[in-house]
C-alpha cells in the first residue's frame, strides 16, 4: 500500500515525511537518536548536512550500513566485524518473513535480490551496481554478497558427485583471490586496490541453486605492470612470488632472496594480501594445475627481470642503445625465463623496423632510449594484459554452467567510482563516463519503476524535476561530434598534434555544449567536463598518445617466437590476428582506440544492465587514512556530491516515503482515533462527521479503507494541534 498523507504530493513540500515515523519525531527532538534513522529519505530536511550529521552518528554507533530509499549506503568500517557477517545473520535475513524490516544491511539487498528473481512467475534477471570511490569498500561489499549466495543458493547436493570435485560455490569464491592477486595492487588509496572493473553474473537453476558464474572485467591498469606511482606497489602478485617461493623455485625463477627488481617498489611493506599460498591454492581448485601455475610464475619473473634492463643513451645515432653492464645479466635471464633468443629480444626492444615504399621494404632504425624504455615496458604490458585475459577466460570455463543448467542471473558490479585528480588522463575519463551512463541508468530506471508502481497503485503522481546527465554523456560520447569522436579522429589521422591543438579542437567543436566547462585558469593544455558529480579538468597533453595504445607489430611477433608454452598460447602465430591486407597490397591496422573498445564494453555491459532489476549500493569511505571510528566530514561531503546522494534521496522521497500494508498501518496508528482534538471539528473538518466505523482487527482489506482514511486525516489535525501554542 502506498498513502499519499496529506492530499499532496508528498515530495512538493518534504513536509508529509515528518508525520510519520516515530524515530523522527525523536530526531526532531535532539540528536542523539540520529543514529536510529534506518532510512535517510526520512531526514528532513534532506541536505548535505543533515544526510551527513545522520550518516555520521549512525558510522559512531557502529551502524554501518543505511537506506537511501532504493539505493543502500555502505560505511567503510575499517575494522573486522565478524558477526555483521556471519553465516547465520546471513540466514536469519534468509530466513525473514520481510529482511527489509530487519536492520539495514547488505543481506537485505541480497536477500531482496534473490526473493525479487524467485518469487516472479516469468523470471526476472536482477543486478546489483556497487559503486564508491577507491577503498571504500566495493570489492569487500561484492565479495561479502558472493559469500551469502553461497550460503543462501548452495549448488544441488547431485551436482558434486555428477561434475565437479569441489562444489562451485566454492569455486566461484575461490575466482576472487586469484583475481584479486593479479589485478589487485597497493595504492595510496587502498592497500588491495582493484584495477580493473568487474561484473560477475551468478547463474541460477530453476530452483534458485547457484550453478555457476561469468566474470566480465573492464580496462585493467596495465601501465602499473612497468610504472607505478611512488608510494604504490606492482600487482600482488609479484610480491607473492618473491616472498613465497621455495628454495627450488627460487632457482628455477631466478629469483634469489633479497634480489631487487625496479619493477618491485616497496617490497619490504607486508600486506595481508602477500600470501602465495592462498592464490596457488584458488588456481588449483579453479583447475589450474601446479605445473601451469609454474609457468606462469616463471614468465612473471621474467617480466620482473625484464624490467631491470636500463638502457644507456648511445652517442652515436646510428648506433642501438645498449644495455647497462649490470642489465646485460636481465637481459639473459628475461629471455630465458619468456623462452625467446636474447639476441632478438634485445634486438626488438632496442630497433625499430619500419616497412615502406611500394616493395614493403625494411628499414632499421635504432630508438632513443627513452624509446627502448617505452618498447620495453610495452612488451611486459602486452605480455601481462594477455595473461591476465587468459586467466580470466580459464577463470569462466572453469565456474561457468552449461546453458541449460540454468535459468537466470544475479549480476554482481563492482567498478571504480567517479575520479577527479589534479591531474586527469584518459582513465579518469573512461571512469567518468563509464559513472555518467551508471547514473544515468540510475535516474532512469528508478523514475520508471517508480512510476509503473504509481500508476498500479492509481495515485495521481507528477514528476518533480531530477538532473538528466544526458547533455553531458552527449558531450562525451554524442554523435556526430563529441569528445570521444574527436580523440578517435586524431588516432585515426595519425597527424602530429599537440596537445593545445587538441584542446582547442575540442573546446571549438563542442563549444555549444552546457556541460563543457570554462577553462579559464588552465596553464596546462587542457578542457573541463560538467560531470553529474562535479567538474573535472583532463590534460590533453598524451591523450591521443594513451587512446591510440600501440603496440608495435615486431613486439607481437616477437613474442610469437616464444618457446615457452604459455607464451605460445598467449601469442599464437595465427593468419587471422595479422593486420588485413588492403586489396592496393597496403597493411592497414583496424583503428580500435582504447576509448571505442571501452565504449563498446560499456554498451554492452548496459545493454545487460537494463534487462535486469537493478539495486544499488553506495559504499563511502569515512576517512582516507583506513581508520576505524574516524568520521571525518568533509571527506564524505565530497563523496555524498560525488555519488549524488541528496538526488538519490531526493529522487526516493519525492515518492511515497512509506509502504505500509493495510494491517500493519492500523495496528500502529489505531490510537489516534480516539486521541482526535477538538480543532478538528467545526465546518472546516477534514473529515465528514459521521461516525466512525469501529476497529475490528479481523476485517478484510477492504472495510479498513475508511479507517485509514480517517487516521490519514486526524494525522496532520492532530500535529497542526500539537504546534500552536497554547
Ligand atoms: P574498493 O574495492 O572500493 O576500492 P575495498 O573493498 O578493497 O575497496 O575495501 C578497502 C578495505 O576496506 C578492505 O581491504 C578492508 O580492509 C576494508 N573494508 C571494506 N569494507 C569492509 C567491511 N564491511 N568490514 C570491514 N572492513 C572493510
Ligand atoms: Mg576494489
Amino acid at each position: 500500500m502506498l498513502q499519499q498523507v496529506n492530499g499532496h504530493n508528498p515530495g512538493s513540500d518534504g513536509q508529509a515525511r515528518e508525520y510519520l515515523g516515530e524515530d523522527l519525531q525523536e530526531f526532531l527532538d535532539g540528536e542523539v537518536l540520529l543514529y536510529q534513522l534506518d532510512d535517510l529519505t526520512r531526514v528532513n530536511p534532506v541536505t548535505l548536512e543533515t544526510v551527513l550529521r545522520c550518516l555520521q552518528a549512525r558510522y559512531m554507533a557502529d551502524r554501518f550500513y543505511t537506506n537511501a530509499g532504493c539505493t543502500l549506503v555502505a560505511l567503510n568500517p575499517f575494522k573486522p566485524i565478524p558477526q555483521l557477517y556471519s553465516s547465520e545473520l546471513m540466514r536469519e535475513y534468509h530466513a525473514a518473513p520481510q529482511p527489509q524490516k530487519l536492520k539495514p544491511h547488505v543481506f537485505t539487498v541480497g536477500e531482496q535480490t534473490y526473493r525479487n528473481v524467485k518469487s516472479l512467475i516469468e523470471p526476472v534477471n536482477q543486478s546489483i551496481v556497487v559503486s564508491g570511490e577507491s577503498g571504500a569498500g566495493k570489492t569487500w561489499t561484492s565479495r561479502c554478497l558472493m559469500k551469502f549466495y553461497a550460503v543462501v543458493a548452495p549448488s544441488p547436493a547431485s551436482w558434486e558427485t555428477h561434475k565437479i570435485a569441489e562444489r562451485i560455490e566454492q569455486r566461484i569464491l575461490n575466482s576472487n583471490p586469484v583475481m584479486e592477486a593479479f589485478g589487485n595492487a597497493c595504492t595510496l588509496r587502498n592497500n588491495n586496490s582493484s584495477r580493473f572493473g568487474k561484473f560477475i553474473q551468478l547463474q541460477l537453476n530453476r530452483a534458485q541453486q547457484m550453478t555457476g558464474a561469468a566474470v566480465q572485467t573492464y580496462l585493467l591498469e596495465k601501465t602499473r605492470v612497468a610504472c607505478q606511482a611512488s608510494s604504490e606497489r606492482n600487482f600482488h602478485i609479484f610480491y607473492q612470488i618473491c616472498k613465497g617461493a621455495s628454495e627450488d623455485e627460487r632457482l628455477q625463477w631466478h629469483l634469489p632472496e633479497g634480489a631487487a627488481f625496479s619493477w618491485l617498489p616497496n617490497p619490504e611493506r607486508s600486506l595481508e594480501e602477500d600470501c602465495f599460498e592462498v592464490t596457488r591454492e584458488a588456481m588449483l581448485h579453479l583447475g589450474i594445475d601446479t605445473p601451469t601455475q609454474n609457468n606462469i610464475f616463471k614468465v612473471l619473473a621474467g617480466l620482473l627481470h625484464l624490467g631491470n634492463i636500463q638502457f644507456a643513451a648511445s652517442e652515436d645515432e646510428a648506433q642501438p642503445c645498449q644495455p647497462m653492464d649490470d642489465a646485460k645479466c636481465s637481459v639473459r635471464t628475461a629471455a630465458l625465463l619468456l623462452g625467446l633468443p636474447e639476441d632478438v629480444l634485445l634486438e626488438t626492444v632496442q630497433i625499430r623496423t619500419i616497412r615502406a615504399g611500394r616493395q614493403q621494404q625494411v628499414f632499421r632504425k635504432p630508438c632513443p632510449q627513452t624509446e627502448c624504455d617505452t618498447r620495453r615496458d610495452c612488451l611486459a604490458k602486452l605480455i601481462y594484459s594477455r595473461l591476465f585475459d587468459w586467466l580470466v577466460s580459464v577463470i569462466n570455463s572453469s565456474i561457468c554452467a552449461d546453458t541449460d543448467s540454468w535459468t537466470t542471473f544475479i549480476g554482481l558490479l563492482d567498478v571504480y567510482g567517479f575520479e577527479s585528480f589534479p591531474d586527469n588522463s584518459l582513465e579518469q575519463l573512461c571512469i567518468n563516463y563509464a559513472n555518467e551512463k551508471l547514473q544515468q541508468h540510475f535516474v532512469a530506471h528508478y523514475l520508471r519503476a517508480q512510476q509503473e508502481e504509481y500508476a498500479v497503485e492509481g495515485l495521481e503522481w507528477s514528476f518533480v524535476n531530477y538532473q538528466d546527465n544526458q547533455a553531458c554523456l552527449d558531450l562525451i560520447e554524442g554523435s556526430p561530434i563529441s569528445i570521444c569522436s574527436l580523440i578517435n579522429e586524431e588516432c585515426r589521422l595519425n597527424r602530429p598534434s599537440s596537445a593545445a591543438q587538441l584542446q582547442t579542437r575540442i573546446e571549438t567543436a563542442l563549444a555549444g555544449s552546457p556541460c563543457l566547462g570554462h577553462n579559464k585558469l588552465s596553464r596546462e593544455p587542457s578542457f573541463i567536463v560538467v560531470h553529474y558529480a562535479g567538474p573535472v579538468r583532463y590534460h590533453t597533453a598524451g591523450l591521443v598518445e594513451k587512446n591510440k595504445d600501440p603496440v608495435p607489430p615486431e613486439l607481437t611477433s616477437l613474442l610469437q617466437q616464444s618457446q615457452d608454452s604459455l607464451l605460445m598460447g598467449l601469442f599464437p602465430t595465427n593468419p587471422k590476428e595479422k593486420t588485413q591486407k588492403e586489396p592496393s597490397g597496403q597493411s592497414r591496422a583496424p583503428v580500435l582506440t582504447v576509448v571505442s573498445k571501452f565504449k563498446a564494453s560499456l554498451e554492452q555491459l548496459l545493454q545487460v544492465l537494463h534487462s535486469t532489476t537493478p539495486h544499488y549500493i553506495r559504499c563511502i569511505k569515512p576517512n582516507s587514512q583506513g581508520q576505524a571510528q574516524t568520521f571525518l566530514q568533509e571527506e564524505v561531503l565530497s563523496q555524498l556530491e560525488a555519488c549524488g546522494l541528496v538526488e538519490t534521496i531526493h529522487i526516493s522521497a519525492a515518492g511515497f516515503p512509506i509502504r505500509i500494508s493495510h494491517q500493519n498501518f492500523l495496528e500502529r496508528y489505531k490510537l489516534l482515533r480516539r486521541l482526535r482534538p477538538h480543532t478538528s471539528s467545526g465546518p472546516h473538518s477534514p473529515y465528514p462527521a459521521k461516525g466512525l466505523p469501529e476497529w475490528c482487527p479481523h476485517s478484510e482489506e477492504a472495510t479498513l479503507e475508511p479507517l485509514i482514511q480517517d487516521i490519514l486525516h486526524t494525522l496532520p489535525v492532530l500535529t497542526q494541534a500539537a504546534a500552536t501554542p497554547g
